[in-house]
């Protein structure tokens, strides 16, 4: 019901700013009795910006760490004042911390309560703004207490995390590390966790002599307590919002760039630290490239980038430190299949967009994801070109239409339930299509002005979407209200019909665009827009603003051999165009974009037998000098079979053994595993085996499994222990499907090697090998292992794996017990005294999980 209500109120609005002979038939006809009002509906809540009582000026954190109980001991000292209004309390957001005393500076005891994570201090007299205070919190943080739930983006919310506290765990640091955003800053130190805060800082860490410590700003001095212990100083003179402070504390290994005279640091496991600069060397670059660019220099004292384990997000754009999640932690070879540089670039991007100006609120949160996410655009565009880039543009747009099929929200949404939802494929994929719409509309120079105008009029505060809105009306002279009501404050996009026909008595072209809407939800957008005409003598831009329902444009002159709509491809939109198989022909070979060449190879695809002449385009396609080109041209290879299946085999061998391009060479066997005879196949999947790409090794493996899996299983022995991920899973997946019993105890060490979403995957794998065993003795120490890891792990996407391979074990088991076989025996006794002990076992380890678990979610596993 929610959105037939929604859409009904919004088309009313949209059609009651138009004239009455615009109004569109169907809505005249249309009576509100019609609309069913369910009482059960109930509107997200409306989020406002959080009020200003008072200000944070600086934060200074003293704090040293319990790694038994896993807590920290804090002394926080605060200046702030008093907004505007008067004062006489103070209230802080402290979570799940133990308060011993609050007291002002001079060491005066105040009065406090603690209740609902919040601790409010009731002060001695009013405050107004101007009076400057400084509050002094001694407290106890206290993360295991914390049961707040995790959200999809960030999927925990302790703020600090504990990692291998007590080195229990093999093969995994200890290491100490925060998450702030989007208010989890408070749960290690009393803040005012709000992102229209900002504070200046100094921290000082208690750690053991040992331990590396990285924080906001700079590392002011160190000094040896002489009890084992080292006092680490950091300080951070530039204002910036509580959920960006950050600490970690481990065994790193620095290795030091250098940007204009400022340290750029790269953190890493001493494992990784020769990798360092092939990982992260890019920064400096990047430094310089943004500076450029926005013509505002990176605004804080230095930039490091530490990499952590069990990282409850992809990465943070901490101010000035950067945290990454241990998936950036690669080997030289490793890289070959993953460059690292669009996470890079994007936290990098978020200095300036996120760190030194905020959204005020989580429902501006674009101002944050967009940009860095169109960061990754920019920075791709100037290091690899516009094919590499306007693929990676493209990518978000196929991501946000696939999220546009089931969720459909506002750019700029002040009613949400969970802050956790603003970070989706509206925030991230679609902010930055819209964002390059908007560079399409005002140029690049009025846009980079714009940006620049408002990176230095709101430095260190926090801006609303209007405030960038209006830096580029004052740039541009010109009113973009249209601009931003429909792409900001609106949901959706437009669906643009475009035909086309040639009169040729009037020797004239016309262009006929429909904009196909429901009348109801969509509004009628206002879309600049180019189009190029091809005929035999040249090319001729036109520029056009499509502002209503249908429009039709008219060109006089020769029949043209294409009609390019969209031309510089910047709209943000679904589309169909209807061209000609020689059209489409015409536009692979002459329009002068990567995107021209997709869209044409996409279209092709539409029309069941293809000529001979698009045939020979599809193979000179997958032998593109371009990787975007290539795959695409792939996905089309059940035609290029149909035309000439001997060269296609033949291609397909050539390109999987020698492309340059990994992801290619991966591809190229993939497809080849469809239409190879079984020799072509073991052949190019052994010549796989010998790649350099780990990637293309895994994708052999796997191949070779569809035609020999003796072969498969034996070659899958010989990778045994990679540490590559990728190849990691493949040969788990295979021992999961084919190895015995002897292998158990490798596959139960090889939980040391794995981490993050790899431990999931491998729990996974290791429930269905010990399922296919249906064996008691596999099964007994199954159990106990999967039991081991749901202990052990603070991953709750962990943890649910266990409790879904253990339901399955149990499933097994109980059809054991009631059919009495099992692989071992039938009909033992024996046997069935182990399968009842198996039963019971079970049932008790499930009592015990929903004795201790807190997490809703995973203890729904256990009733389902
Ligand atoms: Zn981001």
């Amino acid at each position: 019901m929610l959105r037939i209500i929604a859409f009904l109120f919004v088309g009313t609005l949209l059609y009651s700013c138009q004239s009455t002979e615009q109004l569109p038939k169907a809505s005249e006809t249309r009576t509100l009795d019609t609309v069913i009002v369910n009482s059960e509906y109930v509107l997200p809540p409306y989020q406002p910006t959080p009020n200003k009582s008072w200000e944070l000026l600086h934060t200074a954190l003293d704090l040293s760490f319990d790694y038994s109980s896993q807590e920290v001991n804090g002394r926080a000292t605060l200046t702030l004042h008093p907004y505007f209004y008067k004062q006489q309390e103070l209230k802080l957001d402290a979570k799940w911390m133990q308060i011993n005393r609050v007291t002002t500076d001079s060491g005066k005891a105040l009065n406090f309560e603690y209740k609902n994570n919040q601790l409010i201090i009731n002060l001695d007299s009013s405050y107004s703004k101007s009076d400057t205070l400084q509050m002094v919190v001694d407290y106890v943080a206290k993360p295991l207490s914390n049961t707040d739930k995790g959200g999809r983006a960030i999927t925990a919310s302790k703020g600090i995390y504990f990692i291998n506290p007590n080195g229990t765990e093999a093969n995994k640091p200890t290491q100490i590390w925060t998450q702030g955003e989007t208010n989890f800053s408070s749960c290690w130190f009393p803040t005012i966790d709000q992102p229209n805060q900002k504070t200046t800082q100094e921290i000082k860490l208690t750690v053991a002599e040992k331990y590396t410590t990285l924080s906001n700003g700079i590392l002011e001095f160190s000094s040896l307590n002489g009890d084992g212990t080292r006092t680490d100083y950091w300080r951070q003179d530039k204002a910036h919002s509580p959920y960006l402070f950050m600490i970690a504390i481990g065994e790193f290994t620095i290795t030091t760039d250098e940007w204009r005279e400022k340290e750029v640091n790269y953190y890493l496991e001493k494992e990784y630290e020769k990798d360092a600069r092939n990982i992260f060397g890019n920064t400096p670059e990047m430094l310089e490239f943004y500076s450029n660019l926005l013509g505002v220099e990176f605004p804080w004292d230095k930039y490091s980038q530490v990499v952590v384990r069990d990282f409850v997000s992809g990465a943070m754009e901490n101010t000035s430190a950067t945290i990454h999640g241990s998936f950036v932690q690669n080997h030289k070879r490793e890289l070959l299949d993953y460059n690292p540089d669009d996470i890079i670039a994007h936290e990098l991007f978020h200095q300036w967009f996120g760190d030194l100006v905020s959204c005020e609120s989580w429902s501006n949160l674009p101002l944050n994801e967009s940009f860095a996410t169109y960061g990754e655009y920019l920075w791709y565009e100037y290091k690899y070109g516009g094919d590499t880039a306007a693929l990676k543009l493209h990518g978000n747009l196929k991501s946000y239409l696939r999220e546009s099929s089931y969720k459909q929200e506002d750019w700029v949404r002040f009613r949400y339930n969970e802050m956790d939802e603003m970070f989706d494929g509206h925030s991230y994929s679609k902010g930055a299509r819209i964002l390059h719409m908007l560079r399409n509309v005002v140029g690049d120079e009025a846009f980079f002005a714009s940006l620049k105008l408002y990176l230095t009029r709101y430095a260190h505060q926090s801006a609303e979407m209007h405030q960038l809105r209006l830096c580029f009306e004052e740039i541009t002279g010109e009113d973009l209200n249209w601009f931003f009501n429909q792409w900001a404050f609106a949901s959706g996009h437009p669906f643009l019909e475009f035909t086309h026909s040639y009169d040729s008595i009037n020797k004239q072209y016309s262009v006929d665009i429909v904009q196909v809407r429901d009348r109801e939800s969509t509004p009628i957008y206002r879309l600049p827009i180019k189009i190029d005409v091809y005929t035999r003598s040249g090319v001729t831009r036109m520029d056009y603003v499509i502002s209503e329902e249908r429009q039709t444009f008219y060109y006089d002159g020769e029949r043209p051999q294409l009609v390019n709509f969209d031309a510089e491809k910047y709209l943000l939109c679904e589309k169909t165009e209807n061209l000609s198989e020689v059209e489409l022909q015409f536009k692979y070979y002459n329009a002068p974009l990567f995107l021209d060449r997709l869209e044409a190879l996409k279209e092709l695809n539409d029309f069941a037998i293809l000529k001979p002449e698009s045939g020979e385009l599809l193979f000179s396609a997958i032998n593109s000098s371009f990787y975007g080109i290539q795959l695409q041209a792939l996905q089309l290879s059940y035609k290029m079979n149909q035309i000439d299946s001997l060269r296609l085999r033949s291609n397909l061998m050539g390109l999987s053994n020698n492309d340059p391009n990994p992801k290619v060479r991966a591809e190229a066997l993939n497809v080849l595993a469809n239409f190879g005879t079984e020799d072509e196949i073991k052949q190019a999947t052994l010549q796989a085996l010998a790649d350099s790409s780990f990637a293309v090794i895994a994708t052999g493996l796997s191949t070779l499994t569809q035609v020999d899996s003796t072969l498969a299983y034996e070659q899958a022995v010989r990778f045994k222990g990679s540490k590559n991920a990728t190849l990691n899973y493949q040969v788990l997946d295979i021992f999961s499907r084919f190895a015995g019993p002897e292998e158990l105890d490798w596959l139960i060490n090889m939980n040391n090697s794995t981490s993050g979403y790899g431990k999931k995957a491998y729990v996974w794998q290791f429930h269905k090998y010990i399922v296919r065993l249906n064996n008691i003795e596999t099964t007994n120490r199954g159990i106990a292992h999967l039991k081991n890891i749901y202990f052990s792990s603070n991953q709750n996407k962990v943890k649910e794996e266990c409790l879904y391979g253990l339901k399955e074990i149990q499933v097994l088991i109980r059809k054991n017990a009631n059919s009495g076989e099992t692989s071992t025996a039938e009909t033992d006794p024996i046997v069935d005294d182990q399968l009842a002990f198996q039963i019971e076992f079970l049932e008790e380890l499930f009592n015990q999980i929903r004795k201790v678990e807190k997490d809703e979610s995973l203890l729904r596993i256990l009733e389902d």
